[in-house]
């Protein structure tokens, strides 16, 4: 089974996709942080076709064989990874190497465009939101700053993404829009579950059938 949550910046893809796969048994490929660790490529000057980022089961990610995943969340590389996003050759190479981490396995994989372009076919697409205003509050809890530039670093980093012409953040048709604001991340995890239940089901009767 493959499970593709997409959403905008800190709308607790990231949070609720380790939890799931965690609870399931699932591989957890959080693909932002391997646009993160492009981003990191990027200033210490390696080109995108140099680059070989993997996941590992623990959730760590590697830019070629090192383990950086302590170095990805920064306000800065959240600017970079944003801005590479929009190249295409950039986009070509994660794509590839996402769907080979998802070949043959049960995934659950985090990103904006899992459900559109990386995993079309993915048994579970949910579209994870929250407020402009509460994604901010999240994202200052993490990492601090001033909560008026913390928001509009995301509200600017959401309209790039949105309006990139290559994969934009943008709900699968077959998606399932979810709104955490005001939710804990153990309740949404619960909704989740539920809906992974019935979908199960719904696919266990079809293939019965
Ligand atoms: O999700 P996160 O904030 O870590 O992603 C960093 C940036 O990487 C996003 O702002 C977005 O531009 C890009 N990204 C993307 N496609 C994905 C995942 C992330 O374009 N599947």
């Amino acid at each position: 089974m493959k499970i593709a949550i997409d959403g905008p910046a800190a709308s607790g893809k990231t949070t609720l996709g380790r939890r799931l796969a965690q609870a399931l048994g699932f591989l957890f490929v959080p693909t932002g942080a391997m646009y993160r660790a492009a981003a990191l490529a990027h200033l210490r000057g390696l080109s995108i076709q140099e680059v070989e980022i993997t996941v590992a089961e623990d959730g760590h990610v590697f830019l070629n064989g090192e383990d950086v995943t302590a170095a990805l969340a920064s306000p800065e590389l959240d600017e970079l990874s944003s801005r590479l996003a929009v190249d295409g050759r950039v986009r070509a190479r994660l794509v590839e190497l996402q769907r080979r981490l998802a070949q043959d396995r049960d995934v659950v994989m985090e990103g904006r465009d899992i459900g559109t372009v990386v995993l079309p076919d993915a048994e579970l697409k949910i579209f994870l939101w929250a407020t402009l205003e509460e994604r901010a509050r999240r994202r200052q809890r993490e990492q601090g700053g001033d909560f008026a530039q913390v928001l509009e670093a995301i509200r600017q980093r959401d309209e790039r993404d949105s309006t990139r012409e290559l994969a934009p953040l943008r709900p699968a048709p077959d998606a399932v829009f979810l709104d955490t604001t005001g939710k804990s991340p153990e309740e949404v995890l619960c909704l989740v579950l539920r809906l992974v239940e019935e979908r199960r089901a719904h696919l266990s009767r079809r293939a019965s059938a």
